[in-house]
């Protein structure tokens, strides 16, 4: 063995976050000797904590989708169970040009299962909900026959212009931070489609989707937390890999990746790791820079960069939010003036947990900066932690009509995430499909993470499950 040889494990996954974690465990509970290269200094990528005024909070994801049970199965696996909890009633709301609506709880990413729901009708107005309900009368190849379409395309065509505009860009901008009409249905919505063709109409397709959801909160609402935050699972997960003996290496960017006769050999931190099995859990660019030399296959199929979101937290001494003006949270509607944020989350208004944690009167809104335009640029154009936090008291104030200025702050912090969400543009799935397609015949590799399985917990814990069952079959 050389002098910067770190030796050879069985199994090498580059990347900490869940989908890398989740790999390392699948695949030490196959039997093998499994080492972990992540190139930060904490584990879980998206899913992170900060300490705000003594409160430890999740810095990036805050909850699950309920459609499947992966990670409420995840989270029994790992001693969880009984701390899954469903958000608080009364669900979101949606900020439009001409004030706040409650946002219907029947759809999915905002398209609606009944345009003649009570709140969908409010939000659309008569002449919205009738063109909406057009879907049921037009063809099932409508939207449905495209090789590749975006989302606002399928939506337009099935429903109109107001439910895209009013309740579908609110929605898809608070979850992907992209104008609608840049993502793919497929990779943001999936099944949407197939359903459309077998159920005749994107309403009956949304319905279904909605009918089949499984887990925990499949009455109520298609979301659910653990108590603690969600931060929670990553500490649990790092012990289970401690206890299987996993090698865990923080500080150890990964920066080439080569074939050997045994497997592979990849360089991070000056030294070379070799290994029979390898499982790449990095983002999309990332992943495709890495694999090009050894892939040649994959070569020019690297997908763009996700946008950059800024999360600002803020803890507040406000009893007057105690009344949860906007529920759980509020969406804000591209086109509305004035308010730069896309979505804020009353993170104390949302879970139970959090406001006994917190105490009386105290309360903690998140709200978010940044997304991709149709124009291609990002958005808010707020630099700095000062602006970021000036604009954030303002928007708040607007969002959930109370005036909240500078001396109601207890603490604030401002948390960065470039580039951290996958950007499923039009034809992401095919591309994706293409790429995972020659890492396949290459052998001996899996391709993990939300840049290829869909963005969101939901999606990333069960395709990675699959992916590494497939790898150690
Ligand atoms: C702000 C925010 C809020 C979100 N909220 C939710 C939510 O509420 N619910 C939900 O379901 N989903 C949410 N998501 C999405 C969800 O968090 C992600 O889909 C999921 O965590 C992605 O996991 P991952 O393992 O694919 O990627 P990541 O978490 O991005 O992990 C990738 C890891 O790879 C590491 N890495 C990169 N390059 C290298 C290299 N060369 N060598 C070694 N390591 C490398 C990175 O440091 C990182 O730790 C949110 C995402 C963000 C950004």
């Amino acid at each position: 063995m050389d002098a910067n040889s770190a030796g050879t494990a069985d199994a090498l996954v580059l990347g900490g976050g869940i989908s890398g974690l989740l790999s390392a465990r699948e695949l030490a509970a196959a039997g093998h000797r499994v080492t972990v290269l992540e190139a930060g200094r904490e584990w879980g990528g998206c899913v992170g904590s900060h300490i705000v005024a003594g409160l430890t909070l999740d810095s990036g994801a805050e909850s699950f989708a309920t459609r499947s049970d992966a990670v409420a199965a995840l989270a029994g696996e790992l001693g969880l169970s009984s701390r899954i909890v469903q958000p608080r009633p009364g669900g979101a709301w949606v900020q439009l040009p001409d004030g706040p609506r409650e946002l219907p709880k029947t759809g999915v990413l905002g398209i609606p299962a009944n345009p003649w729901d009570p709140e969908v009708r409010r939000s659309l107005g008569l002449l919205g909900s009738l063109r909406a309900s057009l879907d049921r009368i037009l063809p099932a190849s409508a939207g449905a026959a495209a090789e590749v379409v975006s989302v606002a395309a399928l939506v337009k065509a099935r429903m109109g212009g107001r439910v895209l505009e009013r309740l579908v860009a609110p929605v898809v901008g608070g979850v992907h931070s992209a104008d609608p009409a840049l993502l793919d249905v497929d990779m943001v919505a999936p099944g949407l489609r197939d359903g459309l063709r077998k159920h005749g109409s994107l309403a009956a397709a949304v319905a279904a989707q909605r009918r089949n959801s499984a887990g925990p909160a499949k009455a109520g609402s298609a979301v659910a937390g653990l108590e603690g935050g969600m931060h929670t699972l990553v500490t649990a997960l790092v012990g289970d890999l401690r206890a299987r003996d996993v090698t865990l290496l923080t500080g150890t960017r990964a920066v080439s990746v080569a074939r050997t006769s045994e497997g592979w050999r990849v360089e991070a931190a000056g030294k070379t790791y070799d290994a029979g099995l390898l499982a790449v859990a990095v983002d999309g660019p990332a992943a495709v820079g890495l694999l090009e030399p050894a892939v040649p296959a994959i070569a020019g199929k690297k997908p763009g960069s996700g946008p950059d979101v800024q999360l600002v937290t803020l803890v507040l001494d406000k009893p007057d939010l105690d009344s949860r003006p906007r529920g759980t949270g509020i969406l804000v509607a591209p086109q509305t003036p004035g308010v730069r944020a896309k979505a804020l989350t009353h993170a104390t208004g949302k879970w139970d947990w959090l406001a006994e944690a917190a105490g009386p009167g105290r309360h903690v809104l998140r709200l978010s900066y940044g997304r991709v335009e149709g124009t291609g640029n990002q958005g808010a154009g707020l630099d700095t932690d000062d602006e970021l936090l000036a604009a954030s008291l303002m928007d708040a104030s607007a969002l959930l009509g109370v005036g909240i200025s500078r001396q109601d702050v207890v603490d604030w912090d401002v948390v960065r995430w470039p580039g951290s969400l996958p950007f499923a543009a039009v034809g992401h799935r095919a591309r994706v499909n293409a790429i995972r397609k020659a890492c396949t015949a290459a052998g001996r590799l899996a391709l993990v993470g939300g840049w290829v399985a869909g963005n969101g917990l939901a999606a990333v814990v069960s395709d990675t499950k699959d992916q590494i069952r497939k790898l150690t079959a």
